[in-house]
């Protein structure tokens, strides 16, 4: 198997760029935006001293902005009243919430709470397909003047010495033996004074950068969810738009982490998903298959009784918290959006914050072209920022939270009431945390058989009405590769697939990838007649994969650009 690296020899084109973001979801079109705003102020209060946006870039590897854009997706409009004040007016909206409940499951039953928690209210939200919500976005930033590149991934970052000094693109036209085809391009230097990260969750750039530099030395690992989402048409009036619905409980016991939501849009479509934490003690269980348990629970069955899945789409979310984030800026770089772990977990939210990181990236960048700083000293301001803004307001008392679920839901949720009663202090100020993949247990340590677990482990067979298998599901996600290219899941050891990890683990990428790019087929030449096969063009880029590894050994890099799932409308 050949997977996608460098290629030698080749010369890169170069670019000179003032600021180039890397992702176009909504962290990186809001800096954009803002960007763009703080100019047109300067420039109409200092003519003759204008600053240009020419040299401005926004990177999206999606053929389209919205492409690769997956959520939940709950707005809290706080940020956007900020960014974009009458917003409402044009943004492609679903409907405004109206109502909220949260639902306790046991196997059969389903227990609504009296009141829904404050944290989890959502007067004065906005159910949104983010998928649309980007687009519109970008196409306001486009009207800004400020240039966006669909279709090309930031593939690696340049460096002089340890400061950031620009993205190289991914080269096009690359066969399966990383070998140029006739259509090959080589991929684009950016030379840029200021890179800003907004690859969403478990960037591939912000994890080479972090790395790099050892700059979460002391920093709680950042934890991870995974969120498997079905788009569901509904007879008429099941579920009212703006109606949302949480649940917690089964189909996952006391010992793993997660729950669901169920967002009702417009035109009689439901969003329906389940995050599951990546950080369970079963190495079978697989997250798709949570959700086909979760739909057959007989409250979800009967909501969804006649109805018809029309998409499927799976996204990490980074469930960290404050003690988790990276530094947010330094020498030529900064972080923003999910890649830097803005999101809340407890109110299951991140889009406001996303748009806010942001928005203050781009107060940052627009002072340090104004100073022709863009030193550590100038860029790494933007924590300061974050830390005068009401992102500490919202995160800093949740910086516990999801650790107290480390030793389970009970604890978790007595965690949860003693963290409201101390303003987020609970027992001590820093809970720790470990990365998920190290609370993986190997074979001998679970039962055989499933026990208590047995709906969230294997693959789902599906019904093909209310469940599905992965297959179905993939082919709902609308995702689309060149097939003739190296493979993007890039395995640093596969004898370790084929020999510890089959008799420690039993291969649990066969299970935790939502879209069944790893499979271990026979090979009579194989240690244990068995070896590693992968399929990348079914991958949808969740990234749960390069998380959830229980050795390290995947690095999900960007395929050629334009590839990937099409979330149309979800
Ligand atoms: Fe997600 Fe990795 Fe599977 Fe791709 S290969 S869908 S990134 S788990």
């Amino acid at each position: 198997m050949i997977f996608r690296t460098p290629m030698e020899g080749i010369d890169h084109p170069e670019m000179e760029a003032d600021v180039v973001i890397v992702g176009g979801g909504p962290a990186g079109m809001a800096c954009a935006l803002r960007l763009s705003q703080l100019i047109d102020a300067h420039n109409t209060a200092h003519p003759g001293a204008e600053l240009s946006k020419e040299n401005i870039y926004v990177l999206e590897k999606g053929r389209e902005i919205g492409q690769h854009c997956l959520s939940g997706a709950l707005l809290d409009p706080r940020s956007m009243n900020e960014l974009l004040p009458g917003w409402r007016d044009e943004a492609p909206i679903e409907a405004e919430v109206s109502s909220d409940s949260l639902y306790y499951m046991t196997r059969k039953s389903a227990f609504k709470a009296p009141i829904t928690p404050p944290p989890m209210q959502d007067h004065g939200n906005y159910v949104i397909s983010i998928n649309r919500f980007a687009k519109w976005l970008g196409a306001k930033v486009e009207e800004t003047g400020i240039t966006i590149f669909s279709g090309f991934a930031g593939s690696e970052l340049l460096y002089d010495g340890e400061r950031v000094a620009g993205v190289r693109t991914d080269d096009k036209g690359v066969d399966k033996s990383n070998q140029p085809k006739g259509n090959f391009e080589p991929g684009y230097d950016l030379k840029s004074k200021i890179t800003i990260l907004a690859e969403g969750s478990r960037g591939s750039l912000t994890k080479q950068l972090t790395g790099k530099l050892g700059l979460c030395k002391d920093r709680n690992p950042m934890t991870y969810g995974v969120g498997v989402k079905e788009l569901w048409e509904l007879p008429a009036g099941r579920v009212k738009p703006g109606e949302v619905i949480y649940t917690m409980g089964y189909p996952l016991t006391t010992r793993e982490y997660g729950g669901a939501w169920i967002y009702g849009g417009k035109d009689n479509t439901v969003s329906l998903g389940f995050v599951t934490g990546l950080d369970y003690p079963d190495p079978r269980t697989d997250p798709q298959h949570v959700l086909q348990s979760f739909k057959q629970h007989p409250f979800v069955a009967k909501l969804l009784e006649g109805g018809k899945m029309v998409r499927y789409g799976a996204k990490t979310m980074p469930y960290g918290g404050w003690w988790s984030m990276p530094p947010l800026g330094g020498d030529g770089w900064m972080i923003v959006g999910d890649s830097a772990g803005f999101l809340n977990s407890q109110r299951l939210k991140g889009i406001h914050l996303a748009i806010k990181s942001g928005m203050l990236a781009a107060e940052t960048a627009f002072e340090s072209l104004i100073s022709g700083d863009s030193s550590a000293s100038q860029l790494g301001t933007l924590q300061q920022k974050v830390d005068a803004s009401w992102i500490r307001q919202e995160l800093f008392p949740v910086r516990n939270f999801h650790q107290g679920f480390e030793h389970g839901f009970l604890s978790g949720m007595l965690n949860t009431g003693l963290l409201m009663a101390t303003g987020g202090h609970g027992l001590r100020d820093r809970y720790p945390a470990h990365s998920g993949h190290e609370r993986m247990l190997p074979l001998w340590d679970i039962m055989g058989h499933g026990g208590e677990r047995e709906q969230l482990l294997g693959w789902a067979k599906g019904d093909g009405k209310l469940t599905f298998d992965k297959l179905t599901d993939l082919y709902h996600s609308g995702t689309r590769h060149e097939e003739d290219q190296p493979a993007h899941l890039v395995i640093h050891d596969t004898n370790i697939c084929a020999t510890r990890c089959a008799q420690e683990f039993g291969n649990p990428c066969q299970f935790f990838c939502p879209a069944n790019v790893y499979e271990m087929e026979e090979a009579s030449d194989a240690p244990n007649g068995r070896r590693i096969h992968l399929n990348p063009s079914n991958c949808v880029h969740c990234k749960t994969c390069d998380i959830m590894d229980p050795y390290q050994i995947i690095t999900w890099v960007p395929p050629e650009g334009g590839g990937g799932p099409s979330y149309e409308g979800m």
